[in-house]
């Protein structure tokens, strides 16, 4: 079925930070299937443990524990302030679980609140509340009618959501740092003080941390960048390292559900739990997280010296979860020039280009990377 335009190659193999086409032409990869292979193409580590369970087990069903699904629940828990993991099949399954546990929330503990107060140009995923709960221009006027109990505001204007908040508030939504929209940051003033706002008034903190979360930004989790502990989290993307797992993760004050109230066929299935927990055993050691930090400010320095060559404007973002502003609408033109150079980047809106490389992305990759773009930048000009 079209739901995208894509181009004639057909991808056949991956090794950590390279591609390869059905020609054997190469790809230096700087989007990993949008922030998901947050260990490169085919990892060793979730190469073993995928082999090793599914030569063990594969599905006993969601009605029945199994071993990889408390084993990764118990490390997520451990490293972050949530007391209770749900797996999900993607971001935006994830996500709303998150929306359906803060309204069961409120209809036991504030009257039936059930409105949501989400972010002008945020992105929360495909189904069809999410898309509601999205500030994705465009969306607003897509497969109406939409899922009603959504409020739209600007990031980072708190006195657009003090004005915003009402009785029927039960949760404000937001990304740590919104990614689709172009890589824009949160500031740690706005969620100190909208943490602090929803205590005084009995609302949830919601992060959406399925581009952010695991490692991304340099710590593990995105809201650690604030001081703050959310009440509910999920993640996606890079929690399986590729292989299609995501979470919501909750405090246990929060955690209302009662049986029936969530579930699906593939929850928790132990064949992604366990590709999961060897890519988050590894990212969760400070020292490659350290790396991960290490490898963005060496990004952000490169991008920054290529935007001074260029006459671009601000590079954004935190850890390897990085924009350049190219101040002209010559995104999706870089793009496409630079994967005829073998090189995969994202242009998420027209004047921005996006990077979001394995999270152990060596020095000489950035390198690379960035001869490659300079002279993808230069042939753009010239055209
Ligand atoms: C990608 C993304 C989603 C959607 O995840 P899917 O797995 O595609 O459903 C949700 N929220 C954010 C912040 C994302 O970046």
């Amino acid at each position: 079925m079209y739901i995208v335009d894509r181009p004639e190659a057909v991808m056949v193999r991956g090794d950590g930070s390279y591609l390869y086409d059905h020609t054997g032409k190469r790809y230096l990869d700087f989007v990993q299937g949008w922030a998901v292979n947050s260990l490169g193409h085919c990892p060793a580590p979730a190469v073993e443990a995928i082999t090793r369970q599914a030569q063990t087990l594969i599905n006993p069903s969601p009605a029945f524990f199994n071993r990889p699904m408390i084993d990764l629940a118990d490390a997520i828990v451990g490293k972050s302030c949530f007391d209770r993991v749900f797996f999900a099949n993607s971001g935006a399954e994830a996500n709303e679980g998150a929306v359906k546990l803060a309204r069961k929330w409120g209809a036991l503990n504030k009257n039936g609140a059930y409105e949501i107060v989400t972010m002008n140009h945020s992105f929360h995923g495909r189904t069809l509340a999410m898309m509601s709960a999205s500030g994705k221009d465009g969306w607003d006027r897509l497969f109406e009618p939409k899922v009603p109990g959504f409020r739209k505001i600007d990031l980072n204007d708190l006195d657009a959501l003090t004005a915003t908040i009402t009785d029927k508030t039960v949760a404000v939504m937001l990304e740590p740092i919104q990614g689709e929209a172009g890589v824009f940051p949160a500031q740690e003033g706005y969620m100190r003080k909208l943490r602090a706002l929803c205590d005084e008034k009995d609302i949830l903190l919601i992060v959406d941390e399925v581009q952010t979360g695991v490692g991304r930004t340099g710590k593990l989790f995105g809201y650690e960048l604030f001081g703050i502990e959310p009440d509910i989290m999920t993640l996606g993307k890079g929690l399986g390292g590729g292989v299609p797992i995501a979470a919501l993760v909750a405090k246990e004050r929060v955690s209302c559900f009662v049986a029936g109230d969530q579930g699906g066929t593939f929850n928790g299935n132990p064949l992604m739990c366990a590709a999961a927990l060897a890519v988050f055993t590894e990212i969760g050691r400070p020292e490659f997280l350290q790396a991960v930090e290490n490898s963005g400010r060496y990004l952000r320095l490169k991008l920054e010296e290529l935007a001074n060559l260029h006459g671009f404007g601000e590079v954004r973002g935190q850890g390897l979860l990085r924009a350049l502003n190219l101040k002209r609408p010559v995104g999706k033109t870089v793009a496409e020039y630079a994967f005829r150079e073998g090189m995969l980047i994202n242009s998420p809106r027209p004047d921005t280009l996006r990077f979001m490389p394995a999270l152990n992305v060596s020095r000489d990759e950035i390198n690379e990377m960035t001869v490659i773009l300079d002279r993808v930048f230069s042939e753009v000009a010239r055209a």
